[in-house]
């Protein structure tokens, strides 16, 4: 089943076309990942789908409801989880408490509830913190956690949410190769269990390769190509437009981190 429909998106500024004409849609379970060059237009299209950004054109549909223009918070209210480009967790917390809160946020609770953190919702904010293999980190601060495990914290937090759908916008940044694929192994073990679909991009394509059902590329706004990883590999477009960034499209191969950002 259709859980995101995006038709003839667009977006751009000041006369630069960001984002231009864009059509995909994706499935509840499915892994997409959305490539393309530096300024394709990838993060654009994530910033529409969660809300922070108005598109000049074109609708967004999640579970057939139209979300096109919604605030985030409606939109994330709706399933639509997130894990960001910049660590989102809070430093000041435990890990344990940054999935407290969010499940308390889920709920719609409000602030009165520093005091008592301590023991809200804790069997199943340690459920989803040994989901992603954070459990025995339950105690520690955030502020000192690995860069990997900062991301699966965010993982956790998100899932939190009971997302239909997750936004991962470069959620490998700044990880080493085997960190990468451990996240995203997670993510798509999760993907698949929950029946969640996953948008994301990343910079590695040996990662895109790997764990994307589908890949969409993106150039200059338009989107170019669109198939599973053997399409997109032989496709003759996408080849062109990568051609001098320092990709190539053998299995083992990433793309040169600047020219993808
Ligand atoms: P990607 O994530 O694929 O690298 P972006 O979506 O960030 O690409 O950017 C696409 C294009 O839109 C680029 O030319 C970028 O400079 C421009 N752009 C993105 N955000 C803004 C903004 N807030 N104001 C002006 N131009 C922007
Ligand atoms: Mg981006």
């Amino acid at each position: 089943m259709t859980l995101l429909r995006i038709e003839h998106l667009s977006k751009s500024f000041d006369g630069v076309q960001a984002v231009d004409d864009v059509s995909f849609s994706l499935k509840a379970g499915e892994l997409l990942a959305l490539i393309g060059p530096n300024g394709a237009g990838k993060s654009t299209c994530f910033n529409m789908i969660n809300g922070q950004l108005k598109p000049g054109a074109g609708s967004i549909e999640l579970d057939g409801q139209r979300i096109t223009g919604k605030r985030p918070r409606d939109i994330w209210r709706l399933g639509v989880g997130r894990t960001f480009q910049i660590a989102a967790t809070f430093n000041s917390m435990t890990v344990l408490e940054n999935v407290q809160m969010a499940l308390l946020s889920h709920e719609r609770r409000v602030f009165s509830l520093f005091s008592r953190i301590a023991s809200w919702r804790e069997d199943e904010a340690m459920a989803l913190l040994d989901l992603v293999g954070m459990a025995g980190h339950a105690q520690r601060s955030c502020a000192v956690l690995a860069y990997g495990d900062v991301k699966r914290v965010e993982l956790a937090v998100a899932l939190a949410n009971r997302p239909k759908l997750l936004l991962m916008d470069e959620p490998t940044a700044g990880m080493a190769p085997e960190e990468r694929n451990a996240l995203m192994a997670l993510t798509a073990r999760l993907a698949k269990e929950r029946n969640i679909g996953v948008l994301f991009t990343e910079h590695s394509m040996d990662v895109v390769f790997e764990y994307a059902d589908t890949l969409i590329v993106l150039a200059r706004g338009k989107l170019i190509a669109q198939g599973d990883a053997d399409a997109i590999r032989n496709d003759s477009r996408v080849r062109e437009v990568y051609l001098g960034t320092g990709a190539s499209f053998s299995p083992h191969a990433a793309l040169n981190d600047g020219a993808a950002r």
